[in-house]
């Protein structure tokens, strides 16, 4: 008999649905039937993949509710939160459906003085069939980052959603089959580790990965065997720099929600927030005044959930319990607030730079807060991580050049995690978070190759690529090339644009 999966409410431990666990056959088996329902679908067109992804959009967002009432069974998030991540999704939907043939349709290049002859272009074609493999934090927005713009780009989908989600996952695969029956564009396979490297190992033209670093290293050793792409989504510790002249209530506000919501399990939040000295004890008097009464609970009326994989529990304990042995003040809760599910939320100030909750992914509701005495400083922290995903900077007068001094995929200025919440803008990271973007126009060449195409026009005045060229047709390419790029007279010019 077929090995079972259950997912769990991670508020109750009730069992929320079974799953048969899929094997390599059963993964390879969806592969081929992917890779018949992408070459319909890439033939379909823009304008025909735009309806179907129109028409799945309009289902979303009819039935976001039903949607969002799974995902907090499966993840134990608020239903609120849960509709909010939905929301989200149909709007990246909405976006990478309309916006393809304009980003990956043929666009004209100039051929050159040398090829004048010449007409060129550069197109972006579908891969194929694309695999995906999704956490269980965002168990709607994560996965559909790659799902929603690999099917816009023309390609068809084996997704294997994380095996505390299972359910959300068979749920959207399932919602898109509702609109297009007859091809498979969207099928999922449930399991583990084995069956993700299956999805690795089978017959797909690109990985699209989303979860830890560590396990985005084994999924990029698996792909590597034949040479599969790889796109990885993996983990961050994001930084909150707060500069004198910060609206210091907002960017207080912006740290409880980037640390707190959704528990800390966000691939983007907020773990760790520099502030310059002269405003660092108002700041910390506005933290102290906004999170009181902010609290995780499985009753309405919590702010966040629990713990969706228990496992996380310990990790969050030994960051706050190592922070706090090394001299870290606490200035909310402490070691107490890490309970069995569901962690309360936990403030630390002045946290040496060699604890755990400073150097790696706490993943819970926990933030640290260190005094800086300037911004060159809070940078300087803010960079000294292996990881690199999201940022945050709160400065009335020099966001955009603090945002570009910090070494991460994106950063908002004076609100929190805003570039999540815009399609246009890409998503990913540098370093440890991994490589490679999902959303907007980069998002959607991420799940094509280029494709270029030179269209010869009328015959060349001179033949180069041909043995019947001539001696006379030598000289006169080598005499073109010194006029057009041998000029002495460009040096000076260069030296001065260098200096
Ligand atoms: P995880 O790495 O444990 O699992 C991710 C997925 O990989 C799951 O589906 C899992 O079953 C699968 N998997 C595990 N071992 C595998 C293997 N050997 N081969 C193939 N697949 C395998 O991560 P998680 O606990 O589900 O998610 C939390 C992590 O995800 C955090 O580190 C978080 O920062 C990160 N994350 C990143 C982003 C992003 O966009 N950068 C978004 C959300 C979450």
């Amino acid at each position: 008999m077929a090995e079972k999966l259950e997912s769990l409410n991670p508020a109750t431990g009730d069992v929320v649905g079974v799953h048969t666990i899929d094997r390599v056959g059963d993964v390879d088996a969806a592969v081929a039937r992917a890779r018949e329902a992408s070459t319909w679908w890439s033939e379909l067109g823009f304008d025909g993949r735009k309806q179907v992804l129109d028409q799945w959009k309009g289902v979303l967002a009819r039935r976001m509710h039903q949607l969002a009432d799974l995902v907090h069974q499966e993840t134990g998030k608020p239903h609120a939160d849960a509709a909010l991540e939905i929301g989200l999704s149909i709007d990246h939907l909405a976006w990478a459906a309309k916006n393809a043939e304009k980003v990956l349709g043929p666009h004209k290049v100039s051929a050159g003085l040398l090829m004048a002859n010449q007409a060129a272009w550069v197109e972006y074609r579908p891969f194929g069939v694309i695999g995906v493999i999704g956490p269980w934090n965002y168990p709607v927005f994560t996965p559909m980052g790659s799902i929603a713009y690999a099917l816009a780009a023309g390609n068809a989908v084996v997704y294997k959603p994380s095996e505390y989600t299972p359910g959300v996952g068979v749920w959207l695969a399932e919602s898109l089959a509702e609109v297009v029956p007859d091809h498979p564009l969207l099928q999922t396979v449930i399991g583990y580790a084995e069956t993700g490297s299956a999805l690795c190992r089978a017959a797909i033209d690109k990985l699209a990965f989303t979860g830890s670093t560590a396990t985005g290293k084994k999924v990029m050793a698996a792909c590597a065997e034949s040479l599969t792409p790889v796109l990885i989504e993996a983990g961050g510790k994001d930084a909150l720099l707060v500069d004198e002249d910060a609206d210091l209530p907002a960017a207080a506000d912006a740290a409880i929600w980037g640390a707190f919501s959704n528990a800390g399990q966000t691939c983007a939040g907020v773990e760790r927030v520099y502030v310059h000295e002269r405003v660092y004890d108002e700041f910390l008097e506005e933290i102290t005044k906004q999170a009181k009464g902010i609290h995780a609970g499985a009753h309405t009326g919590a702010h966040f959930g629990p713990m969706t994989m228990p496992a996380q529990v310990e990790v969050v304990r030994r960051h706050v319990n190592d922070a706090l042995a090394k001299g870290a003040r606490p200035l909310l809760g402490g070691a107490e607030s890490v309970g069995e599910r569901f962690v309360q939320p936990v403030v630390l100030t002045d946290v040496p730079p060699d604890s755990c909750a400073i150097t790696e992914e706490t993943f819970g509701p926990t933030m640290t807060v260190n005094k800086v005495r300037d911004m060159d400083e809070a940078v300087e922290l803010a960079n000294s991580t292996s990881y690199a995903l999201g940022s945050t900077v709160f400065s009335r007068s020099r966001g955009p050049e603090l945002a570009r001094r910090i070494r991460s995929g994106m950063t908002a200025i004076n609100s929190v995690v805003a570039f999540v919440g815009i399609p246009a803008l890409p998503f990913g990271g540098v370093g440890d978070s991994g490589f490679g973007r999902i959303h907007g126009a980069d998002g959607l060449k991420e799940f094509t190759y280029a494709k270029a195409i030179a269209r010869q026009r009328v015959k060349p005045p001179m033949l180069l690529v041909s043995f019947s060229r001539t001696a006379r047709h030598e000289a006169v390419f080598n005499q073109v090339i010194s006029v057009l790029h041998g000029r002495a007279s460009q040096l000076p010019k260069l030296r001065r644009h260098l200096r």
